[in-house]
Order: C-alpha cells, then sequence, then structure tokens
C-alpha cells in the first residue's frame, strides 16, 4: 500500500463516537460501532431520521456491473452481497424491514447495453448472482408484456430488490448504545484537548468526543475541514402511481435508465408503484416539481409504454440530494491532514520510485462516510463496515481495499502526481 493510502493503529480511550447525520450512512456506521461495543451518540438536523437523500419510500438495492471485470465492479458485488446479508441477520433479530427481494431485471435498452449483456454473458458469472435472459425469458420474469413492439434482452439479478430506506435506518439506530439528537444543526467543529465539539447555530455545545464521523449527506464539504473534497450534488426526484390490474401484475424490479418497482406491498406506499428518478447537476435545493414527474413518465413510457398507459393517479414521490465524488466511489476513512500531504508528498509526480515517503497523517479522530451517489442503499452498509473496522484496528484485506479505492486523500494524491497542486 502507498504511504498516503496507510493509517495509523488507534489507541482510543474510549469506544465513543459522535455521528452527524440520521441517513443511511449515519445509521449503517451507528450500527456497526454499536455491534463492537462503541457508544454513539447520532445527531440529525431535521426533526426525524431519514428525511433526506435516504427518505426515498422505496430504492433498489442491486449491483452494478461493467462488462469487464474492474474494482468498481467488484466493489458493488461484494457491496450488495454484504448488504443482501445484514437485511437478513436484522430480520432474523426480529427488525421489521419495509423490503422485498422480488429480483431486478436490467433491460438491455440500447445497443451499448445489448454489448454489455454479451460481454457479461461470455463471463459465465454466478447464476445466484446474476442471470443473461433472453426476451421471452425475461418476460416471464417480469410477468408481463413489457412493450408491444419490442421485446428486451435482459440482465436479472434474482436476490435483488426495494426497500424502504427509512425502516432499515429505523432497524438499524434502535440499538441500546445508540443515543439519538434530532433538531440540532452541526454548524462547526473545534477540536480541544483532544476532543471534537460539535457546535450548533447559536454557538452551544451539541456533543463532543474524541471520535467524530461525519455522514451528512449533501452537506458533507460544508465544514471548513471538509472544505477540499471534491463533490457534485446531484438532485434527483421519484414519482409515484396507483397500480392498475395491469400494473399489479409485475413481479420484479425493472431497470432502465432509471427505475420501476413493482406494486409496493407495505403501509405507507401500500398498492404504490415508484419510479424515476430525474438527475439534476449542482442543485442542493431541490424542490418537488411536476417538470420532473413529466420527465419521469416520460423516460418510462419509452420502454414500458403499456405499462404508463394503464396507470392511474400519479404522485410525486420524493425529492433530494445524491451527493457523488468524481469517481463514484464514496469517501470513507480518515480526514487527511491536507497540509501534511503537500508537504511531504510534493514531489510524488517526479516519480522517484526508490524515495520512502512517511505514512500519511490526519485529523485526528475525524472521519468521513458519505458521497454515496446513488447507490448508497446498495453500498452503505459495506463502506461502514470497512469504516468499523479500521476504527477498531480490525481490518481486513476487503476492508483495506475499500479503504484505498475510498480514500478521501486520493484526489490530492491525483493532483500532487500531476504535478497540479
Ligand atoms: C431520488 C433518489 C433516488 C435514489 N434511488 C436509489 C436507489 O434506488 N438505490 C440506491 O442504492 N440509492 C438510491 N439513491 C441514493 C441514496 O438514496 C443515497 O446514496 C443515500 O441515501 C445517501 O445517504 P446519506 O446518509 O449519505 O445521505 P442522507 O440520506 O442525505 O443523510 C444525511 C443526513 O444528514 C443530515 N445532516 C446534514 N447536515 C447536517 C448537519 N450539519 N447537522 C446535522 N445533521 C445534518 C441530513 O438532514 C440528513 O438526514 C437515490 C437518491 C435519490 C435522491
Amino acid at each position: 500500500m502507498s504511504a498516503w493510502f496507510e493509517y495509523p493503529q488507534y489507541h482510543w480511550k474510549k469506544k465513543q463516537a459522535t455521528i452527524i447525520g440520521g441517513g443511511i450512512a449515519g445509521a449503517q456506521i451507528a450500527w456497526h460501532l454499536c455491534q463492537k461495543n462503541w457508544q454513539v451518540t447520532l445527531i440529525e438536523q431535521r426533526k426525524e431520521l431519514a428525511r433526506e437523500a435516504s427518505g426515498n419510500p422505496a430504492g433498489v438495492i442491486l449491483p452494478k456491473m461493467t462488462a469487464q471485470p474492474s474494482e468498481g465492479e467488484t466493489f458493488y458485488v461484494q457491496s450488495f452481497k454484504y448488504t443482501l446479508d445484514l437485511l437478513e441477520t436484522l430480520e432474523k433479530q426480529g427488525k421489521q424491514l419495509d423490503r422485498q427481494a422480488c429480483g431486478a431485471i436490467q433491460l438491455a435498452y440500447n445497443p451499448r447495453e445489448i454489448k454489455r449483456w454479451k460481454a457479461l454473458k461470455n463471463r459465465k458469472l454466478s447464476e445466484t448472482l446474476i442471470q443473461l435472459l433472453d426476451e421471452k425469458k425475461t418476460e416471464e420474469a417480469a410477468g408481463i408484456k413489457l412493450h408491444p413492439e419490442k421485446a428486451y434482452l435482459s440482465t436479472y439479478f434474482p436476490q435483488a430488490g426495494w426497500i424502504n430506506p427509512s425502516s432499515l435506518i429505523h432497524a438499524l439506530t434502535r440499538h441500546p448504545n445508540c443515543q439519538i439528537i434530532l433538531q440540532k444543526e452541526a454548524l462547526l467543529l473545534y477540536y480541544r484537548q483532544s476532543q471534537w465539539q460539535v457546535i450548533n447555530d447559536s454557538g452551544k455545545l451539541i456533543n463532543e468526543s474524541e471520535i467524530l464521523i461525519l455522514a451528512n449527506g449533501k452537506s458533507l464539504c460544508d465544514f471548513e475541514q471538509t472544505q477540499f473534497l471534491p463533490h457534485m450534488p446531484v438532485a434527483g426526484q421519484t414519482t409515484s402511481a396507483h397500480a392498475s390490474t395491469f400494473s399489479e401484475k409485475l413481479k420484479t424490479v425493472i431497470g432502465h435508465e432509471g427505475y420501476l418497482t413493482p406494486a409496493i406491498i407495505t403501509q405507507e406506499t401500500k398498492g404504490k408503484h415508484i419510479f424515476g428518478a430525474t438527475f439534476n447537476r449542482n442543485n442542493k435545493h431541490p424542490r418537488i416539481r411536476l417538470d420532473d414527474d413529466t420527465e419521469n413518465l416520460r423516460q418510462l413510457s419509452r420502454y414500458l409504454p403499456t405499462f404508463v398507459n394503464s396507470l392511474t393517479r400519479i404522485e410525486s414521490a420524493h425529492a433530494a440530494v445524491r451527493m457523488t465524488t468524481p469517481d463514484r466511489f464514496p469517501y470513507v476513512g480518515g480526514i487527511p491532514d491536507k497540509h501534511f500531504y503537500q508537504k511531504q508528498y510534493h514531489d510524488i509526480h517526479q516519480g522517484k520510485q526508490w524515495k520512502e515517503y512517511p505514512k500519511a497523517e490526519y485529523l485526528p479522530g475525524l472521519f468521513v462516510l458519505g458521497g454515496l451517489g446513488s447507490r448508497g442503499l446498495t453500498t452503505s452498509a459495506y463502506c461502514a463496515n470497512a469504516l468499523s473496522r479500521l476504527l477498531n484496528n480490525e481490518l481486513d484485506s476487503d476492508s483495506k481495499t475499500t479503504l484505498k479505492n475510498c480514500h478521501p486523500g486520493r484526489f490530492i494524491i491525483k493532483q500532487l502526481k500531476r504535478n497540479q497542486l
């Protein structure tokens, strides 16, 4: 491992952490630490948990596959498997999750997707994970006629499905070791006498601890300590529609450019399909917009016109921001000491292979779990596992790889290697 991605061994005084953000990232790291006998305090600015990006009524748990094996694909597949195991564990513990493991079909809807379908078929991957379906099998798996004039090849993930993120967040945070503080916005972070002090907008202390984990979604880089992390907010909206006698026969999630759930079976959104989502770059303050519902409907009718024609009452579902990074890997790990990086690694662009560089230095006790983009429901648990292992000095090889790919200092290193900093 390169010196700039190394972490030290930690010697914490107490197994105690403050987490900022009550979305899926905050809930996952809270649960993973509580399972390791840590005490955590979760600070959320809204009245309830799961109101922002993680407030969607139903999101899809699905890996992202590339035509050829890649680090990105491995990350998504491992995250997917890890998340499925975790959901089962929670259910075995008696936790209520609103979800359906109904399978997901990714349509090969254009020449590029068909090329990817062929490449994946040639790889002879495990059928438990992924099946490459022909046109007839695609319709059988979906349970409905997809298009009056054309038929689709598809990639089928039998274990995939949808989940109501709020139900998962509540299941994860209902833990005797997890204290939740609602309606407190963390505005400033001060490091004093080996403690991180979290300060609100009236200058009052919300909480303090040796370890602070930032998991606050779209506002991740609003703090002085995180401003340097490259990021892009991408707003999006989902739409809902009441199921019709035709549409309720849909058995699986359908992925095209966006996604569509079968009729939801749980209380809150019972009898509705959720579909979307739109992508609006550089918008950090989205509002529900009719235009976004129109766009979601237009997109869906491009691929499933009969389905759309059968729908009645269309309603807006949820609008929020996905926090995205330039390489689409999240940020997981310690916040680097940027000045140390600039001073110690300034000449790495010269490629002096013989030179021994000092190990990376970080802001003491400050960590991050964010930048989860549009797949946070699939990846957050796996990332939280890596971060909790880091904090406990329990790294295994998978966590080491995750922490390298998701290292918050990777873009400083990229810039230094190009001599651009
Ligand atoms: C429309 C849409 C559809 C999506 N569909 C899917 C999908 O199908 N599958 C999938 O895997 N992913 C999907 N995603 C992405 C997924 O929802 C996100 O990756 C994930 O929810 C991000 O979780 P988070 O905890 O990082 O952020 P959030 O859920 O936004 O949580 C951050 C929390 O921090 C709080 N906070 C922020 N700043 C402060 C502060 N200063 N003090 C206190 N609290 C603070 C916020 O109020 C918020 O509750 C979708 C996203 C959108 C927007």
